[in-house]
């Protein structure tokens, strides 16, 4: 059976270590993925941790990939890279090396055990809803039926005191490689280049 592609949000996020480096090493294992194309990618973005709240600053973005992957084998790739890239599983919400995290699968509502799409989170983290409206600003979430930009602003409106993200950098020059694939444009990740 062919699968067809699906457009994929993917949201990322390290605090421990070198934060820069490790997105820059997950990003360019994503884009590596089989039956997978990055096409998009926000600005990366430093904010202040919620939940657990003893620990440093993390770096987070979001990416648009298109994949014929299924969702579940998409996440265990995801799994696999955070594994790769020493990820240690050792307190919700604690600090992470890389994490990676499906926002959106093209319109699709999963309530998996393992896996719920669009993210249950996602409309309560700011670090998520920021970098999504830069890139993603019309994309509707299918439960809510509502655009990513209408989800910041209610977000804005119900908590004023939420402290905004800080926009550290644009994806530098070149990071995405425009390239045409099978009649369509499509952006590859180049190695030499990162935020
Ligand atoms: P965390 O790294 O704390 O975000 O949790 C990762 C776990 O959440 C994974 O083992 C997944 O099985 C589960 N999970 C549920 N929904 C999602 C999703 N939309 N994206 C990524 N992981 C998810």
């Amino acid at each position: 059976m062919v699968m067809s592609e699906s457009e994929v949000v993917i949201g990322f996020g390290s605090n421990l270590g070198d934060r820069a480096g490790l997105v820059n090493q997950a990003l360019q294992a994503l884009s590596e993925l089989p039956r997978t194309t990055l096409t998009k990618l926000s600005s990366l973005y430093e904010t202040v941790p919620v939940g657990y709240l003893e620990q440093g600053a993390f770096l987070n973005g979001v990416a648009c990939v298109k994949t014929a992957l299924p969702a579940a084998a998409l996440l265990k790739s995801l799994l696999e890279i955070e594994k790769s890239l020493g990820r240690e599983r050792i307190a919700r919400w604690g600090p992470r090396t890389v994490d990676l995290d499906i926002i959106f699968f093209a319109d699709r509502i999963i309530n998996e055990v393992d896996l719920v799409v669009p993210h249950p989170e996602l409309t309560r983290r700011l670090f998520v809803l920021e970098p999504l409206c830069e890139i993603a600003p019309v994309w509707r979430h299918p439960e809510l039926d509502e655009t990513v930009s209408v989800l910041l602003n209610k977000f804005q409106q119900s908590h004023p005191e939420a402290e905004p993200c800080r926009r550290l950098c644009a994806p530098v020059d070149g990071v995405l490689v425009k390239e045409k694939v099978n009649d369509g444009i499509f952006y590859r990740y180049s190695e030499s280049c990162g935020y």
